[in-house]
């Protein structure tokens, strides 16, 4: 409960009269109803717990200067730091909240300059405004799926506000002009379209693995499931190269990115190996292929192009390898946090490099996964499971997140 005071020698400093269930200051009264361990003021409820010692009242100092306020509106507050009743300065005249459909703005209008200080921890962000006081309440819900709640507490530093942020927060921009300080929060929403890309399909059944299961089927149904979570979870967009059994050449899945001017490209296959005991998921980034069993997926992947009529435009080619090295360093930063994710609990093959032309076309931070080897019986197994898939769709949508966390945040 804290330390206690009693209730009517504090009030007195202060000119407000206690009469049984009345705090009188001016005109202006207080009601307590003691069985309930409430008061209300002006149509308010306010929680209080009190007990009684020789006679006296004894309320906690947090309480009492809740009282105070309400009453004389003394900007007293108190300090759980240094348990003690604490005048404070009024800095933050104001604070609002806006909520819009794809982003939240905090505006504190102050009545002087100050230096404001952020920081931001897993689910909150936490700004303190020094000699700040903004005491008109302690906990506001908010509604744009951003805000989850807002704290305000008050030391002798000034006023902290703890902004506890929704899944579906993505960053956050700060404006200061004059005397209004405005955090604008943004959701994912914000960040763009994510293109997910079922391998194969229609006519190309991609790899074919034990029992005759085929590629395509298994890739459509887990970057079914990674969109899901990405959009119902985090509150992006996200865009399927194809949602159904049909044939989409390589260059059409990068138009598809192109017309959604995409943010982000991932596209999922599953591994073929002769050697029937490879297991285990890859991530690759588009780079030169290394190693001789990189140059064999690669081949593999891009044995699609015999479904195509592939334009012979090396020219095409060589000016969008160069603009791919662009992404170059942000594809290998996603394959990190893609992998970092993917690999938890299984056989951890890496991330590996290879040039296939699926990403080559595509102008953005892109991705290929290999999610495992249906080849290999057992994970053929796994990979036709409802509950591996979306183990598998949960550890590729967070990596997903953590690396758009980690690029708009840096
Ligand atoms: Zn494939």
């Amino acid at each position: 409960m804290g330390i206690l005071f009693p209730l009517d020698s504090i009030l007195s400093v202060y000119s407000i009269k206690l009469l049984n269930n009345l705090a009188i200051y001016k005109d202006d009264t207080i009601y307590f109803d003691f069985q309930n361990k409430i008061f209300r003021h002006k149509d308010k409820t306010f929680k209080f717990l009190y007990e009684i010692r020789d006679n006296k009242i004894y309320v906690n100092g947090k309480d009492i200067a809740l009282i105070i306020y309400r009453l004389t509106s003394i900007p007293i507050f108190w300090d759980y730091k240094s348990n003690e009743l604490f005048r404070a300065i009024e800095t933050i005249k104001k604070f609002q909240i806006i909520e819009n459909s794809d982003s939240c703005v905090l505006i504190f209008t102050l009545s002087r300059n100050t230096k404001e200080q952020l920081w931001l921890e897993e689910n909150a962000i936490l700004i303190h405004l020094p000699d700040g006081f903004y005491p008109k309440f302690n906990f506001i819900k908010g509604d744009s799926g951003i805000i989850d709640s807002i704290a305000i507490f008050h030391t002798k530093e000034g006023a902290f506000f703890k902004i506890f942020v929704s899944t579906k927060y993505g960053s956050y921009k700060k404006i200061k002009e004059n005397y209004v300080l405005k955090f604008i929060l943004y959701s994912y929403g914000n960040f763009g379209y994510i293109v997910i890309d079922p391998g194969h399909g229609g006519k190309d059944p991609g790899a074919i693995g034990k029992w005759g299961i085929k590629e395509k089927d298994i890739t459509l149904s887990v970057s079914k499931k990674i969109a899901n979570i990405l959009k119902k979870e985090y509150g992006f967009k996200v865009i399927l190269t194809r949602e159904e059994d049909i044939f989409l050449s390589l260059s059409e899945r990068a138009e598809i990115a192109k017309r959604y001017n995409a943010k982000l490209f991932v596209s999922i296959h599953c591994n073929y190996s002769e050697v029937d005991n490879a297991f285990g998921p890859e991530t690759y980034f588009l780079s030169t292929a290394r190693t001789s069993e990189e140059r064999a997926v690669e081949a593999l992947e891009n044995s699609v192009i015999k479904y195509e009529v592939e334009e012979s435009d090396i020219l095409k080619f060589i000016v969008s390898d160069i603009l791919q090295n662009a992404y170059l360093k942000e594809s290998q930063k996603l394959a990190f946090f893609v992998h970092e994710k993917l690999k938890d609990g299984r056989n951890d093959r890496g991330i590996k490099q290879a040039g296939f032309y699926v990403l080559r076309k595509v102008y953005a931070p892109s991705i290929l996964i290999e999610i495992g080897f249906i080849s290999n019986p057992e994970e053929a197994k796994l990979l036709m499971d409802e509950e591996y898939q979306n183990k598998l769709a949960k550890a590729i949508a967070e990596g997903i997140k953590n690396y758009i966390d980690w690029y708009i945040r840096r």
